[in-house]
């Protein structure tokens, strides 16, 4: 993993090629490459023959710049590069630049969608040394949004909990998540999704590991949870169904490899493998 420094101000003067992350709407620009996917690395992204719009400054990656860029809807790019949805590209980049591309489209989003003040409505600017938008009014700063979410994977003995989410348009089941409310602790958050959507009480609540999930500005904290009482009850705002599921018989889909929810199942997986053998 490369080293990456997350920064505000850019240089003053931009003298070696850097790293682009082009954003048209929910997309990224990516190179071909016969062996995947790459980034440009150049001067100037008017190399590239687009025309840009709002950019930020990111920071270094290895002591090479990174720069987030909007371009203009319908701007089409050279040959053999593409605009590309993040989902799209995952494996296909290297870690440290897809998770530098789901920043930079996460930074444009803040910023095309706070353009305005949201106590007196004037315009805002980029703060010079602060990743915030400062409104040229009133001075209050507006920064990136970021909404946590906790995900839990539910054990009980050797089955665990997955619901197919009404949501989903597959039919998929996946681990319970939810956005944490103000006013919560993580924990809280835990307990409280958990009950809404099965009914049951959980105990024995543990940090599993987070992620950020760029669709839109979420952070994906994961837990693992014990089933303590109750039984499962189906709500049907959230989910069309909810169960118990053992290794042997797990649903046919799953979330994707890049989600921290198919990490929980995974590991629960490996943990009952190493106890079988
Ligand atoms: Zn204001």
């Amino acid at each position: 993993m490369r080293e990456f420094v997350s920064l505000v101000a850019p240089p003053k003067e931009q003298v070696d090629p850097a790293w682009w992350f082009v954003i048209q709407d929910d997309n990224v620009l990516v190179r071909h490459e016969p062996n995947g996917e790459a980034i440009p690395r150049v001067l100037n992204p008017l190399e590239l023959g687009l025309t840009t719009m709002r950019q930020h400054y990111l920071g270094r990656l290895d002591g090479c710049h990174c720069y987030a860029v909007e371009v203009v809807d319908g701007s089409a790019p050279h040959r053999g590069m593409e605009f590309e949805g993040l989902r799209k590209i995952y494996g296909l980049l290297d870690d440290d630049l897809f998770s530098l591309a789901g920043k930079a489209l996460q930074i444009i989003d803040w910023d095309r969608t706070h353009r305005f003040c949201g106590r007196c409505g004037s315009e805002t600017r980029t703060h010079a040394t602060e990743r915030a938008k400062e409104c040229v009014r009133c001075g209050l700063l507006h920064f990136p949004r970021l909404a946590p979410a906790i995900i839990v994977l539910v054990k009980r003995e050797h089955e665990i909990m997955l619901a197919r989410a009404r949501r989903f348009t597959a039919a998929m089941y996946s681990t319970l998540a939810g956005f944490v409310e103000p006013g919560e602790t993580l924990e809280e958050a835990v307990v409280r999704e958990v009950k809404e959507e099965s009914g049951i009480t959980v105990k024995e609540i543990c940090y599993f590991g987070s992620q950020p999930w760029p669709f839109p500005h979420s952070l994906m904290i994961g837990f693992t949870a014990k089933y303590a009482s109750g039984q499962i009850t189906l709500n049907d705002d959230e989910n069309v169904d909810i169960g118990w599921f053992a290794p042997q018989s797990l649903p046919s889909q799953l979330p994707s490899e890049m989600s921290i929810a198919r990490k929980l199942i995974n590991s629960f997986l490996q943990e009952t493998n190493s106890r079988s053998t």
